[in-house]
């Protein structure tokens, strides 16, 4: 028995092996192409392939479309968030973000993640499998699709917003850099003239900071927005609040995001999730902006989103002003985002949330962080 193929991992030489080894001629291979670039993966839909090559492929292609199971709604309409479910009855988690010049979609990789960052809903679910490059790709085509058709029903459609997806961010659940090859596939299927037409400048990887990934993403030379989730400036915080710090240090990261920048003249990203009496004082504003100074990096400041099961919270608006005063200060380039979604759950670092309470499941590592950062910031002294 042959084994069954995702379609969306095959690139254009890909699909014309497969129809060659069908004893096709390569045209097929456009035409077999066309389709997938339209979102239509099921064989019995490709109108223009013969009956029985129809058939043939319909045996060979493994059942990756998902079902959407729900669709909640926040923020009068501007965040859809959708569940879908893939036919092995797993789920994942993808957000659909709408401005009136953009539309953005933030696709999940993993089903979980192994990261088992402390603050983060999706660490605290742990890790349950990869996603397909098919898996991934299907999320962008099933939230364009309904963009397209205007299936998310009027009503939930604020005016003027656009037509279809116009900007794809990888900051759903899991880590894109732990399933590289998959997100390096779905990069380029979303970039291909041929294919969907996103310029890369539109499309954003979130990386926890796993280098070798990064370097991965530096050769695969597109000018993707890379985005690094920092969190903290020094290694002893970012060890408990980013646990993969301990194996990639903060003086590595900075290197590979120099190289980074470098290699594509893209500005890199820092992310900073800014969590109440952990990460929001005058010293790590500084030790941020010396970092955001010295890789002329823009930093995102995203306050925490309150996660079931974590005792951390949102610094007050106070703190978040002065955390922001102290930036702008040091002359680093700043933006305090919103938190899209919060009324469905449908924020970052909130995805799977509902799951994660209902399973009851809480990472080791999580358990013991709390703790850890408390005494390490009784030992340094109250500063701000
Ligand atoms: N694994 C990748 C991408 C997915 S997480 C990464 O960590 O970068 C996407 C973003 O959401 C990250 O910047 C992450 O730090 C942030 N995030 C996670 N939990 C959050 C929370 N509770 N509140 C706000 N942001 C959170
Ligand atoms: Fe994984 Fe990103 Fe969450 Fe960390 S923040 S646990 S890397 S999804």
């Amino acid at each position: 028995m042959t084994t069954a193929i995702d379609p969306y991992t095959l690139d254009r030489d890909g699909l014309e092996a497969l129809v060659a080894e069908l004893g096709q001629p390569r045209y097929r291979a456009d035409q077999l192409h066309a389709w997938l670039v339209k979102g239509v993966d099921d064989p019995e839909e490709m109108t223009d392939l013969p009956k029985e090559l129809r058939t043939t492929l319909a045996e060979r292609f493994a059942p990756a479309r998902p079902e959407l199971v729900e669709h909640a709604v926040a923020d009068g309409g501007r965040t859809h968030k959708l569940l879908l479910r893939f036919p092995d009855g797993e789920a994942i988690e993808t957000v659909l973000m709408l401005y009136p010049d953009r539309a953005t979609v933030c696709i999940s990789t993993q089903a979980g993640c192994a990261m088992g960052c402390p603050f983060c809903a999706t660490g605290q679910a742990g890790f349950r499998r990869q996603l397909t490059a098919g898996e991934v790709i299907r999320q962008v085509i099933v939230a364009d699709a309904a963009l397209r058709s205007g299936d998310m029903g009027e009503e939930h459609l604020p005016e003027g917003s656009p037509d279809h997806v116009t900007n794809v961010v990888f900051m759903g659940m899991g880590e894109p850099l732990a399933n590289t090859e998959v997100t390096l596939d779905t990069v380029r299927w979303l970039n291909d003239p041929d294919g969907f037409r996103l310029g890369a400048r539109h499309i954003t990887v979130s990386t926890v900071g796993l280098v070798p990934g990064i370097r991965r993403l530096i050769e695969l030379d597109l000018p993707v927005t890379l985005a690094v989730s920092l969190h903290a400036g020094n290694d002893a915080l970012r060890d408990e609040l980013v646990p993969i710090n301990r194996t990639h240090p903060i003086a590595e990261l900075e290197e590979v995001v120099r190289d980074y920048r470098e290699a594509t003249n893209r500005r890199v990203s820092l992310e900073w999730c800014l969590i109440g009496d952990v990460n929001d004082s005058a010293t790590d504003a500084d030790e941020l902006a010396r970092i955001a100074r010295r890789l002329r990096a823009h930093v995102n400041v995203i306050p925490m989103n309150p996660t079931p099961g974590v005792q951390w919270k949102e610094p007050t608006a106070e703190r978040v002003r002065s955390f922001m005063g102290r930036l702008e200060e040091r002359g680093a380039n700043a933006t305090l985002r919103d938190t899209r979604g919060r009324d469905a759950d449908a924020a970052c670092g909130q995805l799977l949330a509902s799951y994660t309470l209902n399973a009851g499941r809480r990472l080791p590592a999580a358990v013991g962080a709390a703790e850890r950062v408390e005494q390490l910031r009784t030992s340094d002294g109250p500063d701000a």
